[in-house]
């Protein structure tokens, strides 16, 4: 599905996050991508959704090298991104309509008609139905990321890249939101990529998992996970090891001050 050769990229003045960096993805897999903060997650996401370039390698999905966003990419970010003055629904529509405006390319009208708009499935799926009406500063956190799922999910995606988009939920409701997800990956036969620095969470969501470190990046550390996808593995005593494991392989962040 998602295949990075050789990727180099970093930022004006700073050191290159990721360098001749390989990894590969299958369709149908649910990876987590774990690691500290600042070691480059976010931009990797930004790679993977083309919203950025590599300098030296490629970025390619199901074999095209990537030169634009794609259209069966679906992005959740950490901070929602609802538009307030819209209602629930209205935001869960949004992307349909500006879709409906400007074709799948981003450039031209659809030419064949689109499939029905299926928002009112996504507001039952996402058990939002009986909010639809309100708006966003009316609803709770959980609410408002269950409402850009299902923004993202009413267009179809194959490929869902979500960044953080649990860490500002309490624990039930995080909890809850990973077990839909899940569920929702299954149905539909997505490819999953979370992004996160929780080590809990990556366990529970990564059938696979990345593991990232200081910068610069150069060889993909890969962690498989097959227990993840049992029925009540986060109390099994195979999760709690290795969160353990991971735990002691994530390099904490550079701190500012050198210990003696
Ligand atoms: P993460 O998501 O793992 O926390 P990011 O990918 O957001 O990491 O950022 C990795 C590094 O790149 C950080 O040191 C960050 O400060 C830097 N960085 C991120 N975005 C920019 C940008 N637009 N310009 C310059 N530096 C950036
Ligand atoms: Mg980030």
């Amino acid at each position: 599905m998602i295949q990075i050769e050789a990727l180099t990229y970093g930022y004006h003045g700073g050191i290159p996050l990721f360098e001749a960096f390989n990894w590969e993805t299958q369709p149908g897999e649910a990876w987590a991508v774990l690691g500290p903060s600042g070691c480059g997650k976010t931009t990797l996401l930004y790679l993977i959704a083309g919203l950025r370039f590599p300098q030296a390698g490629r970025v390619l999905i199901d074999g095209n090298e990537l030169k634009r966003p794609r259209p069966r990419s679906g992005l959740i970010l950490q901070d929602y991104g609802l538009l307030p003055w819209a209602s629930v629904r209205q935001n869960v529509a949004l992307g349909l309509n500006v879709r409906r405006f400007y074709g799948p390319d981003g450039k031209h009208a659809p030419a064949e008609a689109l499939p029905p708009a299926n928002v009112d499935t996504w507001l039952k799926r996402l058990g939002i139905d009986a909010i639809a009406e309100k708006f966003p500063g009316q609803i709770s956190g959980g609410q408002r990321q269950r409402t850009a799922i299902a923004r993202t999910l009413a267009l179809q995606p194959d490929l869902l890249l979500m960044d953080e988009p649990f860490s500002s939920l309490d624990a039930p409701t995080r909890e809850s939101l990973q077990a839909l997800t899940l569920e929702i990956k299954a149905e539909q036969n997505l490819s999953l990529v979370i992004v996160t620095h929780a080590i809990e969470e990556a366990a529970i969501m990564g059938r696979k998992i990345l593991l990232l470190g200081q910068p610069p990046n150069r060889q993909a550390v890969v962690i498989d996970n097959p227990g993840s996808e049992h029925p009540a593995y986060r109390n099994s005593s195979e999760y709690l090891a290795l969160c353990q494991q991971l735990r002691s392989r994530m390099e904490p962040a550079r701190t500012m001050y050198a210990t003696p």
